[in-house]
């Protein structure tokens, strides 16, 4: 029995895993010279340095993915917090610590929203009522944007400002009048409002691509085929089936089963032209990240990351490990400067960051490089999470055709957890229902 998985990016990685760990041989294909997709890393040729298209932050709620590298043995190389601890910092030059450590579990984070500083005590108790009733799943969500969410649920503007949003761009990549208030609560419930663990930050110590770095040898080991630098041109089918893809190699193979694990642009592509164009989504409009990389002449954070309040850069990472000096700034839904020239991006985030952090003083910048992912993840507004697609959409009329990828519908946000649990949703139905016989 084989599988073919088209893309090589977290969800195609996750199939690839349950499949072959289910006993199926497969064929894993990637266009890229490279596997991760939309989470790689890179030598910065002027350095020298491992960064990242972007920093990546997982979760310990994180199952699906946590599986990926448990699997490649890859793990260790995720730093863990004990407990979710974040430092919202301002430009008065002001820290605020949202430390959930000091009782387990969702009461951890309710103290900490309840001691959390620079925030009115009444909106504090606004922000732990709305958390107790998500937790309690008295929280309607039907048809409400963030805002709307958070407004009819009485949240006062410094509360909204100064911990609601940066939690629904960090985790949704959308701006709350836009992002769909289910998405929100499932978060808060999956993520800050379980246990102790699920809330935990990961963060990777390694470039995002030494994660996956042992999967080819994994796969292979067991008999699968990873070829990469090779994408799918077309789909070829004879009534409800597909029954093989031509590679852009010029070869053609024959196929079994096949789960594309592409974004749904890619996806549109490949469909074009053929006997499938019906079967094309509407297209979900996307929404950039832009990521900035800055080496100072020496370090300069006192924590690890922080989440920037009133200011277009939203998260500054210390990336010493790396580089001492070296800080990644990341700014979610970032419409705004997605079209500026990136020496402006890297002198606004320079004055940004000194106006954050008074230590800065006297150090000097050297250098910038800017990132732009124009397409970073989905944009989920409540009209494109209405029609996001399960993994068996294609499957009622081409039987074979299974889809992954953050896009298609797990109920999550578009993140590496989402990828990865679409991959394994799959792989799982593309073996059970595409190859009934299977023992
Ligand atoms: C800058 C940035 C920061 C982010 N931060 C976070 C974060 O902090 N936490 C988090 O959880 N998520 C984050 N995300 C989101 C996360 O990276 C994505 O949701 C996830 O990587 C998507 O994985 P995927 O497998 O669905 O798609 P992709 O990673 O896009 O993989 C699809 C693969 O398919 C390949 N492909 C396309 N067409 C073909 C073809 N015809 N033939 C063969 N191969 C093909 C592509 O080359 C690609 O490698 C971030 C994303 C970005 C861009």
């Amino acid at each position: 029995m084989e599988v073919l998985i088209i893309g090589g990016g977290w969800s195609g990685i996750a199939a690839a895993i349950e499949a072959t760990q289910r006993g199926v041989r497969v064929t894993l294909v990637e266009e890229r010279h490279y596997l991760g997709g939309r989470a790689r890393s890179f030598t910065d040729r002027v350095s020298g340095d491992e960064i990242d298209n972007g920093q990546h932050v997982m979760m310990g709620c994180y199952r699906a993915l946590l599986n990926v590298v448990r699997t490649l043995g890859t793990e260790h190389l995720l730093e863990r917090q004990s407990a979710l601890r974040v430092a919202f910092v301002d430009t008065s030059g002001q820290s605020n610590v949202l430390d959930a450590s000091r009782l387990p579990g969702m009461a951890g984070l309710g103290l900490a929203l309840l001691r959390l500083s620079g925030i009115k005590v009444l909106s504090r108790l606004a922000a732990v009522r709305l958390a107790l009733r998500i937790a309690l799943g008295r929280a309607s969500t039907t048809g409400l944007t963030c805002a709307e969410f958070l407004r009819q649920h009485h949240q006062p503007n410094d509360v909204i400002e100064r911990f609601w949003e940066p939690v629904v761009l960090a985790t949704i990549n959308a701006p709350i009048n836009k992002a769909s208030a289910d998405l929100l609560v499932t978060v808060m419930r999956l993520a800050f409002l379980g246990s102790t663990q699920d809330a935990q930050l990961l963060i990777p110590m390694v470039g995002l691509s030494d994660l996956i770095r042992p999967f080819q040898k994994w796969l292979e080991e067991r008999g699968g085929v990873c070829m990469i630098g090779t994408g799918v041109e077309a789909l070829e089918r004879a009534d409800d089936r597909i029954h093989s893809v031509r590679l852009s190699n010029g070869n053609t193979i024959e196929v079994q089963s096949v789960i594309s694990c592409i974004p749904q642009r890619a996806l549109h592509r490949l469909l074009l032209g053929s006997d499938m164009e019906p079967l094309r989504a509407a297209a979900t409009p996307s929404s950039p990240i832009v990521s900035v990389y800055l080496w100072y002449s020496e370090s300069w954070m006192s924590t690890d990351f922080a989440a920037a309040l009133g200011t277009t850069v939203q998260w500054v990472f210390d990336k010493r490990r790396i580089r001492p000096g070296l800080v990644a700034v990341t700014v979610s839904a970032g419409y705004g400067i997605v079209t500026e020239q990136a020496d402006e991006i890297v002198s606004l985030c320079d004055r940004e960051l000194r106006q954050l952090f008074p230590s800065m003083k006297g150090v000097e910048l050297k250098r910038g490089v800017v990132i732009k992912e124009k397409h970073a993840t989905p944009l989920f507004t409540l009209e494109m999470v209405a029609v996001r697609p399960a993994s068996t959409e294609l499957s009622t009329v081409v039987s074979n055709l299974f889809i992954a990828g953050d896009w298609t519908d797990t109920g999550l946000p578009a993140t590496l957890e989402g990828a990865a649990r679409s991959g394994v949703n799959a792989s799982t139905y593309a073996l059970s229902q595409s190859l009934p016989n299977r023992q």
